[in-house]
């Protein structure tokens, strides 16, 4: 059996009743409160005939009622399925029908995730479904006593679904139970303030709102993140922590105010879900108080990289070393043979943190794995990578992205870190798109720095000078920004769409 969020949570409650658990815009609510909170939330959905095993959905931003939610459910072993408000409704009932969840919470932004079919609870005004307020005041049951079977579902996290029906990946308590065993290597302890902007149905926020609920720490929940926002949070609120993505990282450096805030109370900032320009994140060291952490990771978990880039500044081209317990190697993509350190290939890795498989897809599970001689379960990654002879993971790009021309295997990734070189180029991919003499040529995006006048043809020569012959481009437009999901990764499949290539 795994440990419960509310068992700590009773704990830390007990300690520091009145410290704050719970923040979203002007509403708290104190160790205390949640503890109480959760209390009433375990009783009602057993009141409404859940029990171990079963599944609560949740479409919804991020806000104090959610963040209860994943605590009290999952301390009764209810499993929690979180659903992008950003999904259409198609892709939303197609969630729904594949995991079946005894209920459904959504908030207006969720709305379109309700119906007929799924009756829903209202987490705010104007909401379909039963209001919060009367749904808690129904029968209560006895929620079971012990602990989760550790094998149990904790959370479905559906993946964007590139191809056809989302895959939902299981992770269940044990999983979750080890990751949040290893918060106080993250530094989150009791008092931390952890500020969450991201959204709460990506495992890119679990990673970091877990650990910091068990810390007895306070979670700042943002429902939308802006830059000002962020930063007057983080002062009001003497922020310690924040899991950001790379593109937030970007938004916030080119704040013109930045340097004059006072972000001296940061502990540590982490970073995961997409490449981290290593020009930005020495930026980051620089000018903003605190350590700098960086994963490697999937949720599917397997094996992750963790840079501390404070404490290797001439390692921030890598994504780091695997974490204590995860084995990581690099392998043939079509042999599936072991390459040896150096050498390119597909990133395969194992932990005690693996993925239980795809929902209902054990087809789809075996396909993503790779086995390794020893008999041992992989999650394939789908992404290029090499080991350094210091044991440092340098990323290069998705399979699914690099560029086939004329035989040469060309990683946009190489040809996007000369054209950052330059200096009126903010940000910028490279893709490949269809040419009849090469099968594929790389084509570029750039977003001009500060609304300077980049000329596109100037700069197609300016960079075609400095690659070699094959990497070079056959074109490059200038755009106000690139076309990104709900995490800041880029759409490449958008971006070949730009030139009629099927998606
Ligand atoms: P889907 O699997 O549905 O297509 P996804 O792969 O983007 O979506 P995630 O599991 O959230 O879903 O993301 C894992 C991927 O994100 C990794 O395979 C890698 O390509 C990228 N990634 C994660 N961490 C980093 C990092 N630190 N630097 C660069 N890329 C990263
Ligand atoms: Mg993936």
């Amino acid at each position: 059996p795994s440990g419960t969020l509310g068992e700590l949570l009773a704990w830390h409650a007990g300690r520091n009743p009145d410290g704050i658990a719970l923040r979203d815009g002007e509403r708290t609510l104190t160790l205390a409160e949640l503890h109480a909170l959760c209390g009433r939330l375990r009783a009602r959905l057993a009141g409404c005939g859940l029990a171990a095993g079963d599944l609560i959905a949740v479409c919804a931003l991020n806000g104090i009622e959610y963040a209860a939610l994943f605590v009290a459910a999952t301390s009764s072993g209810i499993g929690v399925v979180p659903l992008p408000p950003s999904a259409e409704a198609a892709t939303l009932e197609a969630m729904l029908t594949d995991s079946r969840p005894s209920l459904l919470f959504v908030d207006r932004a969720g709305s379109h995730a309700a119906g007929p079919a799924w009756p829903s609870v209202a987490l705010e005004d104007g909401a379909p479904g039963q209001p919060w307020s009367d749904w808690l005041a129904g029968p209560l049951g006895e929620p079971a006593a012990g602990h989760p079977d550790e094998a149990r579902i904790f959370n479905v996290i559906y993946s964007s679904g590139t191809t056809g029906t989302p895959k939902g990946i299981v992770h269940t308590h044990a999983m979750r139970w080890r990751q949040i065993s290893t918060a106080a290597q993250w530094t989150y302890r009791p008092g931390c303030v952890v500020l969450v902007s991201t959204p709460l149905y990506s495992n890119t926020t679990l990673v970091s709102f877990l650990p910091a609920v068990a810390s007895g720490g306070t979670v700042i929940l943002m429902k939308k993140f802006d830059t000002q926002g962020f930063l007057d949070l983080s002062e009001r609120h003497r922020v310690t922590h924040a899991m950001l993505v790379p593109v937030q990282y970007r938004r916030l450096m080119a704040e013109p105010g930045f340097d004059a805030r006072d972000l001296s109370s940061y502990v540590m900032k982490f970073c995961t879900s997409a490449p981290f320009a290593p020009a930005l994140k020495a930026e980051v060291l620089r000018r903003w108080p605190g350590g700098l952490t960086e994963f490697y990771g999937m949720t599917e978990g397997g094996g992750s990289c963790v840079l501390r880039a404070h404490e290797h500044p001439d390692k921030l081209h890598t994504v780091g070393q695997p974490m204590p317990g995860h084995d990581i190697r690099v392998i043939d993509p079509q042999t599936g043979a072991e390459l040896p350190a150096g050498e390119v290939g597909e990133i395969v890795g194992t932990s005690m943190t693996i993925m239980r498989g795809y929902l209902n897809s054990p087809e789809k599970t075996e396909a993503a794995l790779w086995i390794s001689p020893e008999g041992e379960r992989f999650v394939r990654t789908g992404d290029a990578g090499r080991f350094d002879a210091d044991g440092f993971l340098t990323l290069m790009d998705r399979f699914k992205d690099m560029i086939i021309s004329g035989g040469f295997n060309i990683y946009p990734s190489d040809i996007e870190a000369v054209l950052a070189t330059h200096p009126d180029v903010e940000e910028c991919a490279v893709y490949g798109v269809p040419s009849d003499a090469w099968g594929e040529s790389p084509a570029a995006v750039v977003v001009p720095r500060g609304g300077a006048a980049a000329d596109p043809s100037t700069l197609l020569d300016w960079v075609n000078e400095r690659v070699g012959k094959t990497q070079r481009l056959v074109a490059l437009a200038a755009l106000d920004s690139l076309p990104r999901n709900h995490l800041g990764k880029i759409d490449k499949r958008a971006l070949r769409a730009r030139h009629g290539t099927p998606a």
